[in-house]
């Protein structure tokens, strides 16, 4: 008799996993796309059928597959994507399945929800009071839930349990609820003409339902989260799904109420906070097809949609966007492979967007709509440059007196001020008045920063953590630490003593650990009850402060100093949104930008609004030099805590560099972060041009190399950290 079982092939969410073949009795019971359970490395593990089998594995040693799980079957455009990712970001396939499948608790269908009632041929009669109790409760013969009859009875719901299973009780099944419900699509908002022609153009992308992608740019304030909603009443309209993506999920308050003004219901949230329970209510929800909107983190991207008819990713320039860590991608990117491969449109938005997607416009592959005005009355803020070596502060100060002035001026005025300054803590650097002595971390090649409000010296790359020392371990001095620079906490101090009366408030990672935190001082400064908001890159992004009317940049240079790649557009970007915090309604607003050199490019663009100019600049020095939009990168990051085996991992490597026409390798060398948890790391970085692929150059040249096992190599093509 013929052997009538046949073979498919299963990827595995496995950080180094790839696909297996197993053995099934009918082909068809296993469909492409189908999650399923299977036995692996004597344990059970859950994948998803990627097609028929391979047959590398002998048939005497295959193993048969378990049952499929009762999901919806993954798309094919899901599981093209999957593949795609991890061709494109040289990992496993496995390991990007594992972020469409870290949901595990999803997969069984939700527990029943049962409701109660006597059972048809009438309540019996018990002896026991208590159970009496509950039948009478019943008697009118309606459903009830556990919960309803426990209250109301006084008994425990195990008791509820036990008496179905007697059959004194019937359990019934309840439907589930429909966790997101349908948002409305009709809006009375009347949009200014501009406004009106972008919202237009995106109403018939969507009808297109093709791929395309299309940059939406506007100064901050000009209404584009209000046009792109078109866009995504559109596919609701259509039955389908939409996906938002955002960079920072934790700060999103404002942008939900927003939506639920607009749509009169909440969307799905999707991000690493998530309860157990939220997340898989969530999962399921969107697989099943029952999220019409989902609001995310990068994260996001690899929700298993069943019919996603658009994807917005919304201040697409943000370096957020770049997952650093394990499978090392960008989210905006892969955001545009994934509407490609599942032919649907895309939105980018932003009010300064990245060079990689001008260069796209440039290259007619993206289409640009453009919202050239703040929305009503709102006028974009005046900017002035202050030179820092013609207005120095005091000694030990950090505000310029024009600034200082301007903060008193606006404070007695009753207008609301913002100080922005990226550095958290009190001073960068904390050193010994006797001997200089800098106080390092143990783990890392970087400086501890002062937190003075926790009285601790911290490490921000591995979270060391010290007590400020009495004496210094070096010279034995007492009381002998001094801090450097200004930090926000020490900000603040210098704010206080300017401003005595006035309520000031911080606001930066440190302080706003969760998202009620933040909503908390959001709303404060909302409603006025802040005069003086300080803060790192946070407040940087997104909020809609209406009272603002002041804000003041104290080191607009910082961004500028160490200058990888993207230093000056990175600089240009953030500094232009914390400029656009202010006068977003009807008093106009003012900015401060604190400098030592005025004539740099970047300040001198945005003092006198020829961003144009900058960007021009910015693109032909990339374009003459080849790098990114116009040319390519990657880097390879090889580390282990053993120094002697990761410098001989990188002379192995060395040995074997590829010499390939118009392909560049430097390295390799030690990176900026030389230590980082106590690892030594190597670097090598890859350059060529647009139309070459460093991927097959990288595979070919690492798979000749065999790595001991503590050491690690990772690649990031694109790099967006050189550190
Ligand atoms: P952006 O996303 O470009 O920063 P928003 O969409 O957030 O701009 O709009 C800024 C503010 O102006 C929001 O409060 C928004 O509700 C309001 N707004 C924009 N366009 C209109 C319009 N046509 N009618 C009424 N309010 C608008
Ligand atoms: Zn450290």
């Amino acid at each position: 008799m013929p052997d009538p079982s046949s073979r498919i092939s299963v990827l595995l969410p496995l950080p180094l996993g790839g696909r297996y073949d197993y053995q099934v009795t009918l082909e068809s019971d296993y469909p492409p796309g189908a999650v399923i359970e299977v036995p692996f490395g004597g344990r059970k593990v859950t994948g998803v059928v990627w097609g028929p089998g391979e047959g590398i594995i002998p048939d005497s040693k295959l193993k048969t597959a378990g049952s499929v799980l009762p999901l919806p079957l993954m798309t094919a455009s899901l599981r093209q994507f999957v593949d795609r990712v991890a061709a494109y970001t040289l990992t496993s396939p496995g390991a990007v399945l594992r972020m469409v499948l870290n949901t595990p608790k999803a997969f069984s269908p939700e527990r029943g929800h049962f409701l109660y009632k006597i059972p048809s041929d009438g309540p019996i009669f018990l002896k026991s009071p208590i159970r009496q109790r509950i039948i009478n409760f019943l008697a009118d013969g309606a459903k009830r839930s556990i919960s309803e009859i426990a209250q109301n009875v006084g008994c425990s719901s195990g008791l509820i349990k036990t008496m179905a299973k007697a059959g004194e009780l019937v359990p019934i099944a309840a439907p589930p609820a429909a966790p997101f419900s349908r948002p409305k699509t009709n809006t009375n908002i009347i949009f200014s003409p501009p406004q009106e022609r972008a919202a237009q153009v995106l109403r018939e992308t969507m009808r297109e339902g093709t791929f395309s992608a299309t940059l939406l740019e506007g100064v901050t304030g000009s209404g584009k989260t209000e046009v792109y909603f078109e866009a995504i009443a559109a596919v609701i309209a259509q039955e389908q799904q939409s996906l938002v993506l955002l960079p920072e999920i934790a700060l999103t308050t404002q942008w939900l109420d927003r939506f639920v003004a607009r749509f009169g219901v909440k969307p799905a949230i999707w991000h690493s906070d998530l309860s157990a329970a939220q997340r898989r209510i969530t999962w399921r929800a969107i697989a099943e097809g029952g999220a019409p909107v989902v609001i995310g983190a990068r994260s996001a991207l690899f929700l298993p949609f069943p019919d996603l008819g658009l994807i917005v990713v919304d201040e697409e320039h943000e370096a957020a966007y770049k997952q650093e860590d394990g499978v090392i991608y960008h989210a905006r990117d892969m955001a545009v492979l994934r509407a490609h491969i599942a032919k649907h449109p895309i939105i980018l938005v932003s009010a300064t967007p990245s060079l990689e997607t001008l260069a796209n416009v440039e290259a007619d592959k993206y289409r640009r709509l453009h919202l050239p005005n703040r929305h009503g009355n709102a006028q974009l803020p005046h900017i002035t440059a202050v030179d820092m070596r013609k207005y120095p502060p005091p000694r030990g100060h950090f505000l310029s007196p024009p600034l200082a002035q301007a903060l008193q001026q606006n404070f007695e005025q009753k207008g609301q001020s913002l100080l922005f300054l990226n550095r958290r803590g009190y001073a960068p650097l904390t050193l010994c008045r006797s001997c200089g002595h800098r106080l390092q971390c143990p783990n890392c090649t970087a400086w501890l920063v002062e937190h003075r409000q926790i009285n601790r010296l911290q490490c921000h790359h591995c979270g060391y953590a010290l007590r400020i020392p009495q004496t210094c371990p070096q010279c034995q001095a007492v009381d002998s630490f001094t801090a450097c620079g200004p930090g926000v906490e020490r900000l603040a101090e210098e704010a206080a003593i300017l401003l005595p009366k006035a309520r000031i408030a911080l606001m930066t990672s440190d302080n706003i650990a969760n998202a009620a935190a933040a909503e908390g001082l959001i709303h404060d400064m909302i409603h006025g009850k802040i005069d003086l908001l300080i803060g790192t890159q946070i407040i940087a992004k997104g909020h809609h402060f209406p009272a603002l009317t002041l804000v003041g940049i104290v080191d607009a240079d910082l961004g500028l100093a160490g200058g990888d790649l993207r230093a000056a557009e990175r600089t240009f970007q953030l500094l232009n949104q914390v400029a656009g915090r202010a006068g977003r309604e009807d008093r106009p607003g003012q900015v401060f930008l604190q400098t030592y050199d005025p004539s740099q490019p970047v300040i001198a663009a945005l003092a006198e609004g020829s961003e144009e100019n900058f960007l021009t600049q910015e693109m032909n020095a990339r374009k003459a030099a080849t790098m990114p939009p116009y040319g390519k990168l990657a880097a390879l990051i090889l580390s282990a805590s053993n120094e002697k085996l990761v410098d001989q991992a990188c002379r192995d490597l060395a040995a074997k560099i590829p010499h390939e026409e118009g392909i560049i390798i430097l390295g390799p060398a030690p990176a900026p972060l030389a230590i980082l948890r106590r690892r030594h790391r190597r670097r090598f970085l890859l350059k060529s041009a647009k139309n070459l692929s460093l991927q097959s150059v990288i595979k070919k040249w690492i798979k000749e190399i065999r790595l001991p096992r503590t050491v690690r190599l990772q690649v990031d093509i694109d790099p967006y950290s050189f550190l």
